[in-house]
């Protein structure tokens, strides 16, 4: 494939300079927020950025205030030249990175950075297994927002919780238009996670239980199951084994986000989401039980 050199920027002051010019020239823009280690899931925004808009430009940040664990931290994979490279192939234009020092000048102790209430969305499974991670999430997204200003923002339903809690800040700010786009999967329906990298060979055909599980409940929907409890159990059966180490099984309403795992029997299809862990990696994945993956 083609590609072109992408502009790059390591501090949000002179994207934002860069940016503001695109918005002078009336130009529409595509963003893409990742933390880098790209891999296709990501890379499948870009293309729809690039569909949509004259200027597509992506962020790379491991962001250190979305992790509660600090181990997690320094395990999670970074790989800017290959990042850049992989970007150039999907046409993007411009690719911005920072620290916190420099998304957040005004702060002089990095460790009094005032962070975002999440919201309503926040509350149980990643807002519960990782405290503080959405608060941490919204501070950075928002400073990126800021940055680029209004644009079309494309984020993953992998993330389905994350994807409420941003489209929650975007109406707070009156922008950005937020596109949520398709899970990309690997040949054995594990999602695309930068995190993948972290896998043998061997615990990636493990993981890959965790799509079957979100497969059994959505036929067993699709073929009438309505108890809760039941289709719980179906995903937790498939999980079963001694590699796999369940956090969560849940099943919420994709709009209200109310539990609903206590209701005996559901009436409207529900989202069912996973987050496991195999060989200390943890993995999420989620499906809308009422009709295909996405
Ligand atoms: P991350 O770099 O993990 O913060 O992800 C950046 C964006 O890519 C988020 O909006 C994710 O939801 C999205 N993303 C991650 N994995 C996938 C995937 N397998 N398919 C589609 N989008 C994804």
């Amino acid at each position: 494939m083609n590609s072109t050199a992408c502009v790059l920027f390591d501090t949000p002051q002179q994207a934002r300079h860069w940016l503001q010019q695109q918005h002078h020239n009336n130009r529409s823009i595509g963003f893409v927020p990742t933390m880098g280690a790209l891999h296709d899931g990501h890379l499948s925004l870009v293309k729809q950025a690039r569909k949509d808009n004259e200027i597509v430009c992506v962020s790379i940040f491991v962001n250190p205030l979305q992790f509660n664990n600090p181990d997690d931290l320094d395990k999670y994979p970074r790989d800017f030249d290959l990042d850049v490279k992989m970007l150039e192939t999907v046409g993007c234009d411009m690719v911005f990175t920072g620290t916190l020092e420099t998304f957040f000048p005004e702060i002089h102790d990095l460790s009094k950075i005032p962070l975002e209430d999440p919201g309503a969305f926040a509350q149980g499974l990643e807002g519960e297994f990782r405290p503080g991670h959405f608060d941490g999430v919204k501070t950075i997204v928002k400073r990126l927002f800021e940055t680029v200003g209004n644009c079309k923002a494309y984020f993953g339903t992998k993330d389905f919780q994350q994807t409420l809690v941003i489209k929650s800040l975007a109406q707070e700010m009156g922008y950005p238009e937020i596109i949520v786009c398709p899970t990309q999967r690997e040949v054995n329906g594990l999602a695309m996670s930068s995190r993948n990298q972290l896998l043998t060979a061997e615990q990636k055909q493990i993981a890959g239980k965790i799509f079957q599980a979100l497969t059994k409940a959505r036929a067993a929907w699709q073929q009438g199951q309505r108890d809760a409890s039941r289709l719980k159990h179906l995903m937790l059966e498939e999980l079963d084994h001694p590699a796999v180490d369940v956090e969560y099984v849940e099943l919420r309403d994709p709009q209200a986000w109310h539990s609903q795992s206590q209701a005996s029997l559901l009436k409207n299809p529900p989202q069912a989401l996973i987050a496991a862990s195999i060989g200390g990696v943890r993995l999420i994945d989620n499906a809308f039980l009422g009709e295909e993956f996405s």
